[in-house]
């Protein structure tokens, strides 16, 4: 836990929270070998064709890192990456026409069951309600799809406690453009000053609510929840967060 002075807790009422790596972790590396396998069945059972489970799995990572389009989500997946994990594993054109959208539906299933039972469930709700009766208004301002921080978060156990989602794809505009903030003041009815914003990333994140004029927290995932080994550079940028906190439920201390 940490510990703040009451004189030094962050002031604001409208708590806006990130959707990737902030309120759902990315769970890529979780679910790739799982949904390989899967693969490797779907191919045989209604193709006939025999899948080379790790190239496939291998080829679709490079893909998931490599390739990116606005508002492509990595979390739950997109037919493009798994298209490209197919190309690369040989697998003939009329085949990944068929298999490739199986295979993202295999993806998105495994998704909502590992959200289920996902072990931040109790801190996110405790958190979340603690802030909710403190009389907050919570929002989520996601670089996503439109279908992804509703969804989710339902299956997490609280979308019930958020007021407003918001998301790049349904307002054409992705963080660090300031101008999120600004579509975000209107939908909320909320003044930007008035918002602190909740989030891993320390450009698209912190710089980007500075220069919106809003506060920023920079969350650093534990790593005990994280399931990818590979984990951001806080060094790109130099503009501070006003709080960091590692546990989620250490925003009821640092914020008022
Ligand atoms: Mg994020």
């Amino acid at each position: 836990m940490v510990e703040v002075a009451e004189s030094e807790r962050l002031q604001g009422n409208s708590i806006v929270f990130d959707w990737g790596n902030t309120l759902v972790l990315d769970p890529f590396d979780d679910l790739k070998n799982e949904v390989g396998q899967k693969a490797v069945e779907i191919a045989k059972g209604s193709f006939g064709f025999q899948l080379d489970e790790n190239l496939f799995v291998e080829s679709w990572s490079q893909a998931n890192s490599n390739l990116n389009f606005q508002f492509a989500s990595h979390f739950s997946q997109e037919e493009p990456f798994i298209q490209a994990g197919l190309h690369e594993a040989n697998v003939p054109a009329e085949i990944r026409f068929l298999l490739g959208p199986l295979i993202l539906a295999e993806y998105r299933k495994s998704f909502k069951e590992l959200l289920e039972n996902n072990p931040r469930k109790e801190e996110l709700r405790v958190t979340l309600r603690g802030l909710r009766d403190r009389g907050k208004h919570l929002a989520v301002i996601s670089n996503d799809r439109s279908f992804t921080p509703q969804s989710t978060l339902a299956w997490l156990g609280v979308a019930d406690l958020f007021d407003h989602f918001l998301t790049s794809e349904e307002i054409g505009i992705e963080k660090p453009d300031p101008r999120v903030f600004e579509v975000a003041s209107e939908r909320f009815g909320r003044p930007i000053s008035d918002i602190i914003y909740v989030g891993d990333d320390p450009i698209r994140d912190v710089e980007c609510a500075h220069k919106a004029g809003a506060k920023a927290i920079l969350y650093v995932p534990p790593e005990k929840y994280r399931s990818t080994k590979r984990w951001r550079d806080y060094s790109v940028s130099a503009d501070k967060p006003d709080a960091t906190v590692e546990n989620f439920a250490d925003l009821l201390t640092v914020i008022a």
